[in-house]
């Protein structure tokens, strides 16, 4: 573990946006929220903010991407296309770091993602641990307001110094190629970094442990009443699925030019509480009503990513129950209200 000045780390971040043929990428002020966005300078950079708009994931899986393009003449010719672009993503919060890991296992999986594996490859993490919580933020209670991987780099703000923790490699080569005036954390910086920790208070929101979650969620997947009542006043919007860092469905769309002999496939983000998600071909949708797309939801969180890959698909950053109008997107309210039997 290094310590730098807090000088000497905007002086790091101007480097690298001076020099690093990568993007640089960082949180910055947008309006009264936070979003991550192209530094132009050091000055930007707000590592103190509570959350922001949408997770770092849109850089890995861009909203809308081109798959391959086609040509249709006599014979169907194919490209694949994969836009990959080197990037340092600064200041990213342990849940999301945690986030980010579950889709490297997700997309990972036979077959193989390349275009999702390709830019995360060319992706370089460095992490900040909290300063500021968002309100509706419930990372303590699933465990992940803390993470010990998942960065290349992660700060932890000291009050006019940050302690820098080298993840990997990749990592380390940043700091040594800056030429970054660092020192070794002695044990008082790191007693520092324990209490920082520690003085970040997280009420804890939900009331029993998240590893119980898989049997709770299974054993009211037949609670119709529950999901129906609680789905009453969803507009079906997609925006919880759209803002949360561990959903990853996307549709694909062929779409030709005029010509009709060329064209691109698409794929962009798509929510399993939209209408039309479980739409199949013949016009069938096996979700149509609302509660059970809003029982999906949930379950997906608690359960189905859990069968898969052990992993609990939500890390607690609130984004999606503050960005739902009728306000009952909140992953800890639903898990509480079914454990405590409640409608
Ligand atoms: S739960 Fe809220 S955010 Fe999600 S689809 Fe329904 S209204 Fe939209
Ligand atoms: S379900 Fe909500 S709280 Fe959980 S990770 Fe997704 S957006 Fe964040």
């Amino acid at each position: 573990m290094k310590i730098i000045k807090k000088d000497d780390l905007d002086s790091f971040v101007d480097y690298l946006i001076g020099s690093d043929p990568r993007e640089v990428v960082g949180v910055k002020e947008r309006g009264s929220k936070y979003a991550f966005d192209k530094l132009k300078s050091s000055k930007e950079l707000r590592l103190d903010y509570d959350v922001t708009i949408l997770p770092p994931k849109k850089y890995l899986l861009p909203q809308r991407e081109t798959l391959l393009k086609f040509k249709s003449n006599d014979k169907i010719k194919t490209e694949p296309v994969n836009e990959v672009n080197g990037r340092i993503i600064v200041g990213v919060h342990p849940y999301d770091l945690i986030a980010i890991e579950q889709m490297d296992r997700i997309f990972s999986e036979e077959p193989e993602d390349p275009n999702y594996l390709k830019k995360r490859e060319a992706t370089v993490l460095i992490g900040v641990n909290m300063k500021n919580t968002s309100e509706r933020c419930f990372a303590g209670s699933m465990k992940t307001a803390f993470t010990q991987d998942g960065y290349d780099l992660m700060l932890t703000d000291l009050g006019g110094k940050y302690a820098v923790e080298i993840g990997t490699e990749k990592g380390k080569e940043l700091l040594k190629k800056s030429g970054v005036a660092l020192a070794d954390a002695g044990e008082e910086d790191k007693k520092m970094i324990e209490e920082k920790k520690r003085s970040l208070t997280f009420e804890s929101k939900i009331n029993f442990e998240p590893s119980d979650l898989p049997e709770l969620m299974k054993s009211n997947y037949d609670n119709d009443k529950f999901w129906e009542e609680n789905a009453d006043n969803c507009y079906s919007c997609g925006t919880c699925n759209l803002v949360c860092p561990t959903c990853y469905c996307f549709d694909v769309k062929d779409l030709m030019e005029v010509t009709l002999k060329e064209g691109s496939r698409i794929r962009q983000w798509d929510g399993c509480l939209l209408e039309h998600f479980a739409e199949v071909a013949g016009g069938e949708n096996f979700r149509e009503e609302r509660a059970q797309r809003y029982r999906h939801r949930y379950m997906r969180k608690g359960l189905y990513l859990h069968n898969r890959f052990e992993d609990i698909a939500c890390v607690g950053c609130g984004r999606c129950s503050s960005q739902c109008v009728p306000d009952i997107a909140d992953p800890a309210e639903i898990f509480n209200k079914l454990k405590e039997g409640k409608i």
